[in-house]
């Protein structure tokens, strides 16, 4: 493995818009190329330009610390920064990834973030975020911290092919129900499942009724991608070695889609999949709000609740525009509640829209997105 150690001229990333899945407008690469060197991680495609052999090559960020504490200084900045929480993992690098023990990058930039109190989002597939239990707890008290992780599946021999440099699901899953016991939030990402492998009913839910038993506060799941090129050519290297039938099968779904993605009938019935799995073990599809309701600025909290019930409308097979409407929000300057009388102005805001925004700029939350977010609500 060769390490390079580099300089960054920035490392916050700000999203274009506030991510639902995270409810978060901000994250950071520490690190760039993963040893975990997961079979399908999409780090791997060109899109993301990390250099050498991922998996193998790894950069690291050694000035991360010092710009990043540039970057939130408020004197410093012409835009303050929005408030929501500030995402420590996915990208192109795991952040708590081996040589983490070596640079401790990500220790300091925790200790940074509580001394400057932003809600942090960590999510990881290595049980070395437990090292920094103590700075968690603390970001926590202050400003609120949660920890997840991320599962292909809960089976650890499929998970040993897969993902061949992580510790396995059964770690993982200890590792969440020991930050639950430590009265940090947790979540499980479901992603991806690997296509006619940990895809099935039986995998999908299995893995669900795990998530439950941890007390999960939510789970996230989604299907694969497979880029062209570096990304597919590797992942189809490690299938044609463990189960060479399921290639052309792959084909079948994967026609070349610019982002990699599969067929939409494909994820759909993914889609189903899951939707009755958490319906099942009562697990929230999506982040619930009151994790972030006091974090983001009203515009934002607007945003998150409308993509998520444009979220939990598709799970049950149900098209809406609500996604839409989100979207023109987070373009918005000016505060919604300024614009009470005129909503209808915004693209895609119709009379269904209009009632649902007014309701959460009044009381914080809305009827609709209760009641769609009751069968998947912890009893
Ligand atoms: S841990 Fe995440 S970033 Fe690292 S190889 Fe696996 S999927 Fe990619």
């Amino acid at each position: 493995m060769t390490i390079s150690e580099i300089e960054a001229k920035s490392i916050l990333r700000k999203h274009r818009r506030v991510d639902s899945w995270f409810v978060s407008c901000y994250g950071m690469n520490l690190y760039r190329g993963c040893s975990h060197s997961c079979a399908y991680c999409d780090g791997r495609s060109e899109t993301y330009n990390t250099r050498g052999e991922f998996g193998q090559d790894i950069e690291v960020k050694v000035n991360a610390v010092e710009v990043l504490r540039s970057e939130l200084d408020p004197k410093r900045r012409r835009v303050p920064l929005k408030h929501s929480y500030i995402m420590l993992g996915g990208g192109v690098g795991d952040s708590y990834q081996p040589i983490e023990k070596k640079y401790r990058l990500t220790r300091r930039v925790l200790e940074l973030l509580l001394e400057c109190g932003f809600p942090v989002h960590i999510l990881t597939k290595s049980t070395l975020v437990t090292r920094d239990i103590d700075i968690i707890k603390e970001i926590n008290k202050r400003s609120r911290a949660i920890v997840s992780m991320s599962f292909s599946t809960a089976d650890d021999a499929i998970a040993a092919v897969f993902e061949p440099g992580v510790p396995s699901p059964t770690e993982r899953l200890q590792t969440l129900a020991y930050f639950k016991r430590e009265g940090i939030a947790c979540s499980m990402f479901l992603l991806p499942v690997i296509p006619f492998i940990t895809d099935t009913s039986e995998s999908i839910e299995n893995t669900v009724e795990k998530a439950s038993e941890v007390g999960v506060d939510f789970v996230i799941f989604g299907g694969m991608t497979l880029k062209e090129s570096r990304q597919k050519d590797h992942f189809m290297n490690a299938l044609k070695n463990y189960q060479p039938e399921l290639i052309s099968k792959y084909e079948g779904i994967y026609r070349g889609n610019r982002w990699g993605q599969a067929t939409a009938g494909y994820y759909d019935t993914l889609n189903r999949i899951f939707c009755r799995a958490a319906r099942k073990y009562r697990v929230p599809m999506r982040m619930p709000r009151t994790l972030f309701a006091d974090i983001l600025s009203e515009n934002d909290l607007v945003a998150v609740l409308l993509e998520h019930i444009d979220y939990l409308l598709m799970m049950e097979g149900k098209r809406a525009s609500f996604g839409y409407v989100a979207n023109s929000i987070s373009r918005l300057e000016q505060p919604l509640s300024s614009m009470m009388g005129d909503l209808r102005v915004l693209r895609g805001v119709g009379a269904t829209a209009e009632r649902i925004i007014q309701e959460i700029l009044k009381t914080g939350t809305s009827s609709y997105y209760e009641k769609l977010s009751v069968p998947y609500a912890r009893p």
